[in-house]
């Protein structure tokens, strides 16, 4: 079959690879409908993620068609359609009976990080992605669900990552009514945080990045305020000016590490440019949080090591809180909201290429070309 597969920092390629089997009998194989790229890919395809292995198949954002199910699965059938949550989940340890899926305690014993996901490095489990024409499935009975027939596949494969993680970014803001609601990075997860700060009652949205397409986006999609920090000398001086020198209520990171290692403003106030994987955004959130307030970290970092300003956070009484999203917890809820129109998913999706072309769709994705936010891989069929 046809799959991405990593080769060195900044290139991946489409190439042939064995068909994956059923390894356990609570797997199944899903053939792949449509599949995604994700800033978390930039990550890996970055080189930022440690045991990312040459030849090893990205994606976890797919929908597909189950082609084959193991012999212990009950609740899928041959020919089912179904989205499948980014995470790798048993459904049934500690993590997983607290629907702390994105922290299933069951994952491959070699993943360092606590918690599987599809096409994310040995890291996080070493499992195949979706990125391809066939995937295999673990726990089949657990993460796979139908998708029901009113919902767009597009909306769909959006409803595997970026809907869920967008919301929970919000969710663990825990914006009350009138908050003010800041979202580093006008991607499609911090659009999505955006979008839902709303839902939950926010009565100012700013959105923050540097691509102005990004933030004209922003403001349509997400009806957000927005800065370009690009056009900005101090980031936290200018928010601060903004909310009558409080500070935002709630920040959000929807970035994470970074490929260039931006500058970043240290407490003291020199400013020093960090080796790839910089928080930059997390320094801004942390310092234009006002006292008292919450910082949600949805962003991703891959290296082990990120410089935060942690005495600044504990001084300021800011409430932290961060986690992979777990995705199968927010489905009923986001089904139900995207049926209603309320988040709008597939406004998005910004291009839709065939599989074969994913080394150039990563690069455009990458370097923000083209208008680029979201991309849909299809699969040849
Ligand atoms: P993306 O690459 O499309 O968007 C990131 C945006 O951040 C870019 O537009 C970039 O210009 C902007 N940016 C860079 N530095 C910034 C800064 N200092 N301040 C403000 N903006 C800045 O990525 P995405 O798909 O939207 O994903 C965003 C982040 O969310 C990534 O780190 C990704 O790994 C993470 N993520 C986390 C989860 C989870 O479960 N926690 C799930 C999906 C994605
Ligand atoms: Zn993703
Ligand atoms: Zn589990």
């Amino acid at each position: 079959m046809l799959a991405t597969t990593y080769r060195r920092p900044y290139r991946v390629r489409a190439a042939q690879v064995p068909d994956p089997v059923l390894e356990h009998p609570d797997d199944a194989i899903v053939r792949v409908t449509r599949a995604c790229i994700c800033g978390s890919d930039l990550h890996l395809y970055h080189g930022l993620v440690p045991d990312t292995r040459v030849g090893s198949i990205f994606g976890h954002e797919f929908t597909g068609i189950v082609e084959e199910v193991g012999a212990n699965v009950r609740n899928l059938q041959v020919g089912d359609h179904v989205l499948v949550p980014f995470n790798v989940f048993c459904g049934t340890c500690a993590s997983c009976s607290r629907e702390l899926y994105g922290n299933c305690e069951n994952v491959n014993p070699e993943a360092t990080a606590v918690g599987g996901a599809y096409g994310y490095s040995h890291t996080a489990g070493g499992y195949d992605g979706g990125q391809a024409e066939y995937v295999r499935v673990p726990f089949a009975d657990i993460g796979p669900t139908v998708i029901p027939p009113d919902i767009h596949i597009e909306d769909a494969v959006l409803l595997t990552d970026v809907v869920p993680t967008g919301y929970q970014a919000a969710e663990m803001g825990d914006i009350h009514e009138n908050d003010t609601v800041v979202v580093f990075g006008a991607g499609p997860i911090g659009l999505m945080a955006a979008r839902c700060a709303w839902l939950m009652g926010a009565g100012r949205v700013i959105v923050v990045d540097q691509y102005d397409y990004r933030l004209e986006f922003a403001r349509r999609f997400a009806q957000a305020e927005t800065v370009n920090f690009r056009e900005v000398k101090d980031m936290a001086v200018h928010l601060k000016k903004m909310t009558g020198w409080r500070g935002a209520d709630v920040c959000i990171d929807a970035v994470g590490c970074e490929a260039d290692g931006n500058l970043v403003q240290t407490l003291v106030g020199v400013k020093m440019k960090l080796q790839a994987g910089a928080a930059t955004a997390l320094h801004w959130a942390i310092n234009s949080a006002r006292r008292g307030g919450n910082v949600s970290i949805v962003g991703v970092y891959g290296p082990t090591f990120n410089a935060v300003p942690i005495g600044s956070a504990m001084n300021k009484g800011l409430t932290l809180r961060m986690n992979q999203a777990s995705v199968k917890r927010h489905l009923p809820h986001l089904i139900e909201h995207v049926r209603a129109g309320r988040l709008r998913p597939r406004e998005l999706i910004t291009h839709r290429v065939p599989l074969e072309e994913v080394d150039e769709a990563y690069h455009r994705f990458s370097a923000k070309e083209d208008g680029c936010i979201k991309t849909v891989l299809v699969p040849p069929r």
